[in-house]
């Protein structure tokens, strides 16, 4: 396994193809650095011995040891300690650990490249082509990034109506030796930093969408790509500095007459597995938001509680009961996760099939609960940050600059004019709003919120997923029974309870 400074190293090797505001950047610049330090600690925490069973994991293909971050889930044991590895590392960065996107990519596309190759049996070698990209993956502990969201144009038009074919990513050219892709990916976290960037598609296809069933992997600096990034940094601090600084970066990434030889590709043409492939990162990835928002929770609730203390009103009712909320937001989204760890099984629910075998036998999170957690706790972000916001009062939005509190004429006034509950210092009391405002008042806390919203697919998209997989029909013939309805029937849904094999 690798270090922090290893993976540092590799990417200051990597050829200049990120635009930041204008200028070619490199993927070391200072600028980056919050970023590199976050995804940083996903090394050095699995340093750590007490962390091994957590963060490490025993390749199913080498049986080496590897990050877990690398690993394909073997058991339902596996997709536990992924959700609990992740919960534990965003607590200790503030935030998002942003390592996620290549394990939930690489687990997608292990399951979905092993189907699609027996669609012409013997004539595709997806599934081995993924295998040896992942055995390197694994060996060499490299981040990968997954490029899904295309730019999608007009959203009422499949990809093959698009007047631009390249809303979505798509196969231009087929060649002996491999395929030429064009198209741009959209707000992808992390490619800035990344080693390998996985692309799969966005959305389910149609048989006249062949050329948009396209996923394969190249490296984040491979000929053809060009990144133009936005990097979201926290206004720096230079006398009061924060205990750790989150960083984050999401790019567009454009693809133009980019060439991906066939061992790097993992699906091209066939539309059905495309669409599998789409539901399935998004499937794995909302499984890790089952890690991630509630270490958020853990954080937003210190922060509320903090918030309360310092205004001395952390026994009011109101305030009781807004931490209440918090807590319950956190745990369900927590026990979503939990369930469908639980509940994983080498099986995909495929709409008019019910839950069916999928893959080679690795280990995929229940669906419906992984959209239930998704869903509550992304569309709780607004909700969490008004009762911070309610919580603190208006003093984040106005709090004064650091040199005001440096300067004789004003620093002891404002101090002293800080100080609000006699039992927290003004100092700590003047950190907390200052964090707070990184938080509620920054375009990093904004960007933080719409990626909590949006990230993973938006609401509406675990809606669809959770209506159109849940078991309602059996609900109103439970119903029809109890009501005295024609049509009832009363064990209706007893034999539908997702047991635990
Ligand atoms: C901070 C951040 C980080 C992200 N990181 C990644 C990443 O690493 N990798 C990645 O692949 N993606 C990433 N995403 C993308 C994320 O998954 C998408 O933002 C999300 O799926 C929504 O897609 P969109 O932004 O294109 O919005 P749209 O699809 O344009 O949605 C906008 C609105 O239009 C509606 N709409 C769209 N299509 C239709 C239709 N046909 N009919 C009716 N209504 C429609 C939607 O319901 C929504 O209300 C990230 C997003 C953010 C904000």
């Amino acid at each position: 396994m690798r270090t922090k400074q290893d993976y540092i190293n590799g990417l200051s090797k990597m050829k200049r193809n990120v635009y930041f505001d204008g200028q070619l950047i490199d993927r070391t610049d200072e600028l980056q650095m919050d970023c590199l330090n976050t995804i940083g600690l996903t090394y050095d925490e699995a340093e750590k011995p007490e962390n091994a069973d957590l963060m490490t994991a025993v390749s199913h293909l080498t049986g080496e040891r590897i990050n877990r971050f690398t690993h394909i889930h073997q058991s339902t044991d596996d997709l536990h300690k992924k959700q609990d590895m992740t919960r534990m590392l965003c607590q200790k960065v503030g935030g998002c650990i942003q390592r996620c996107m290549g394990i939930d990519a690489s687990n997608a596309i292990y399951n979905v490249s092993y189907e699609a190759d027996k669609i012409k049996p013997g004539e595709t070698s997806y599934h081995e082509n993924f295998k040896k990209w992942l055995i390197r993956f694994q060996k060499e502990d490299l981040i990968g990034c997954c490029a899904q969201t295309d730019v999608k144009g007009d959203r009422m038009l499949r990809p093959f109506q698009q007047p631009n074919p390249g809303s979505y990513l798509r196969i231009k050219e087929r060649l002996k030796d491999g395929i030429v892709v064009e198209g741009c990916k959209v707000h992808i976290s992390e490619a800035s930093v990344a080693d390998e960037v996985l692309v799969t598609p966005t959305r389910a296809l149609l048989k006249d969408d062949k050329d948009w069933a396209v996923s394969f992997a190249v490296p984040g600096d491979w000929e053809g790509l060009k990144q133009v990034v936005t990097i979201h940094n926290l206004r720096p601090r230079e006398h009061f500095k924060r205990g750790v600084t989150q960083g984050a970066t999401d790019s567009y990434m454009i693809f133009e007459n980019c060439f991906v030889p066939w061992e790097r590709v993992f699906l091209a043409g066939e539309t059905m597995l495309g669409g599998a492939m789409a539901l399935l990162f998004a499937l794995f990835h909302r499984h890790s938001y089952s890690g991630c928002k509630p270490a958020i929770g853990d954080l937003i609730l210190g922060t509320a509680a903090l918030a309360a203390e310092a205004n001395n009103i952390h026994k009011a009712e109101h305030v009781r009961a807004k931490l209440a909320e918090l807590i319950m937001t956190t745990e369900l989204g927590y026990a979503a996760g939990y369930t469908a760890s639980d509940l994983g099984k080498p099986e995909l629910y495929i709409p008019g099939h019910g839950f069916v075998p999928f893959g080679p036998g690795s280990f995929i999170p229940h669906s419906i609960y992984c959209n239930v957690g998704r869903c509550l706790t992304g569309e709780a972000v607004w909700r969490e940050a008004e009762i911070v916001c309610d919580i603190a009062g208006g003093v984040p939005a106005t709090f004064p600059h650091e040199k005001d509190f440096l300067n004789p004429d004003t620093g002891e006034q404002l101090l002293k004019y800080t100080k609000r509950s006699p039992k927290m210092s003004a100092e700590d009391q003047a950190q907390l709003w200052r964090m707070i405002g990184d938080s509620l008042c920054s375009a990093s806390g904004g960007i933080a919120k719409v990626g909590g919203y949006h990230g993973g697919g938006s609401p509406i998209m675990e809606q669809i997923a959770i209506t159109t997989q849940y078991d309602i029909e059996s609900r109103k013939k439970l119903v029809r029974y109890i009501a005295g309805m024609s049509g009832g029937d009363r064990e209706a849904l007893s034999r539908n309870i997702p047991a635990k094999k």
